[in-house]
């Protein structure tokens, strides 16, 4: 599980700044998508090979009476409470305010280790200003400029080293990645029928499920197998196992949903046909989309919808969530247990795609195909030429392209070659990452 970061401090000490820097590595990667409607309180960010989760709060406003600002604090207080540690962002210019030492003591009641971060923080001579931070009690003030990106590395190795994290595990680009089971995790927002459909999936006779404790770190699984493939179902946001069964719990955790896809390999997006696709639903869809995870999505309640909101739901998707049009979609009644046949098809075709051997022959084959069929414009004074490709990474899929001024290959182009990839490779039910490697 990714260890979760989480940023506290008043209005305007730079939180947001900060957490741009802390998630800024991902960004690009979805930038492209469009239609994709993302909650940028919660992002991913890694360093080194290290990722982790950042929450980006309100703040807690702890004397404010009602109104948005209690709702703010109780949205902090969960944000804390599922965070491993949390960053506190002060303002090094402003110096120490009352209100600093209001959420200090909230945060020492919440008890949660925390890293003390005096932002704004660049071209001051002396630390002078910085000596009074230490009354807040949190030990050591960490100096840093979140605008000009000085300092803010060692405060993320500083956070993620005081939780003693265990080594990071390789990755499954390799030989043995079939022989593994395959992490299914089951999305959604509360009521779209998550515990009614892995019920019914465990209750099924040919489906059978082993007791295993999990630990506090790792996720909670359940192993069954199906059809001789083994599987791992990660416990999801509001799920959890009671005795034999899934049992929703009362409040959605959007960290717990972060960490269930991005320890998946598979990912179930279920969406509710009586409500349709709705704002929550799209985020849940960025985050998977943005994890890089295979995805299926499944339309529950199928059996309660007429074909007049049949309609509708599908016009929805397809105008909400165009960025997963590589997904397979599927209309399921969990309770009446229909369609779930195709369901278990779909997540077996999308966890091979996702971890389908792209040899450098046949790529560099496809690629050079690709280009007799297309050449790339020229821009300017450049004409991209792409000479030979090679796969970078499994789940998801990557391929590296080598070649000549690549930097000027366009967003269409990018895109006729990862239709041509996809057609070939048959990748139905994952995310392609197509990377341009540049040599001069
Ligand atoms: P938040 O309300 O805590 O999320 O704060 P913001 O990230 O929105 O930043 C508040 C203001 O402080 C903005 O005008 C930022 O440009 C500015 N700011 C953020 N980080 C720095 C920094 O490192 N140095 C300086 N000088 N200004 C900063
Ligand atoms: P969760 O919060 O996502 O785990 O959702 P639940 O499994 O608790 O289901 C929420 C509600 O939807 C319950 O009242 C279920 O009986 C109902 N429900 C679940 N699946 C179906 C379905 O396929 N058809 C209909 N009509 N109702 C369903």
């Amino acid at each position: 599980m990714k260890p979760v970061i989480a940023l506290v401090g008043r209005p305007n000490v730079g939180k947001s700044t900060l957490f741009n820097r802390l998630t800024k590595t991902r960004d690009a990667i979805v930038a492209d998508f469009a239609g994709l409607t993302r909650d940028r309180h919660y992002g991913n960010g890694r360093a080194g090979n290290r990722e982790y989760i950042v929450i980006d709060t309100g703040g807690f406003e702890p004397d404010a009476g009602s109104g948005i600002y209690s709702e703010m604090a109780k949205q902090t207080r969960q944000a804390v409470a599922e965070a491993d540690v949390v960053i506190f962002v002060v303002d090094a210019r402003d110096g120490l305010s009352a209100q600093d030492h209001d959420i200090a003591n909230e945060l020492r009641r919440l008890g949660k280790p925390c890293i003390l971060v005096a932002n704004k923080a660049e071209g001051m001579q002396s630390s002078a200003r910085l000596v009074d931070f230490y009354e807040l009690g949190f030990g050591e003030v960490h100096a840093v400029s979140a605008a000009h990106g000085q300092g803010v590395r060692d405060i993320v190795d500083l956070a993620l080293e005081s939780l003693n994290l265990p080594d990071v595990e390789e990755d499954d680009f390799g030989d043995d990645a079939e022989a593994k089971p395959i992490r299914l995790a089951v999305a959604g927002r509360p009521n779209v029928g998550k515990s009614t459909l892995i019920n019914t999936w465990l209750g099924e006779e040919r489906l059978v499920a082993f007791d295993m404790p999990g630990t506090t770190r790792d996720a909670i699984t359940v192993p069954f197998e199906r059809n001789g493939q083994r599987f791992e179902l990660i416990d999801t946001a509001g799920l959890r196992r009671k005795g034999r069964v899934f049992e929703a719990i009362e409040k959605f955790s959007v960290v717990k949903t972060l960490q269930a896809i991005e320890s998946a390999n598979v990912v179930l997006l279920l969406l509710d046909a009586t409500q349709g696709v709705t704002d929550q639903d799209a985020h849940i869809a960025g985050y998977i989309l943005e994890s890089g995870r295979a995805v299926v999505i499944a339309v529950n309640k199928w059996d309660a919808v007429d074909a007049y909101q049949r309609e509708q739901v599908n016009r929805q998707i397809e105008s909400r969530l165009p960025f997963l049009k590589f997904a397979s979609l599927n209309f399921i009644s969990a309770a009446k247990r229909q369609g779930l046949g195709p369901v278990w098809q779909a997540i077996a075709q999308a966890h091979k795609a996702a971890t389908r051997k792209m040899s450098t022959p046949v790529l560099t084959r496809l690629l050079q195909e690709a280009v007799q069929f297309q050449t790339p414009k020229k821009t300017g004074m450049f004409r991209p030429k792409l000479r030979y490709a090679h796969q970078g990474g499994m789940n998801p899929p990557v391929i590296v392209i080598h070649g000549n001024s690549l930097e000027h290959v366009t967003d269409a182009y990018r895109r006729f070659l990862e239709g041509r990839f996809r057609k070939e490779f048959d990748l139905v039910g994952t995310p392609l990452r197509i990377e341009f490697k540049t040599s001069h």
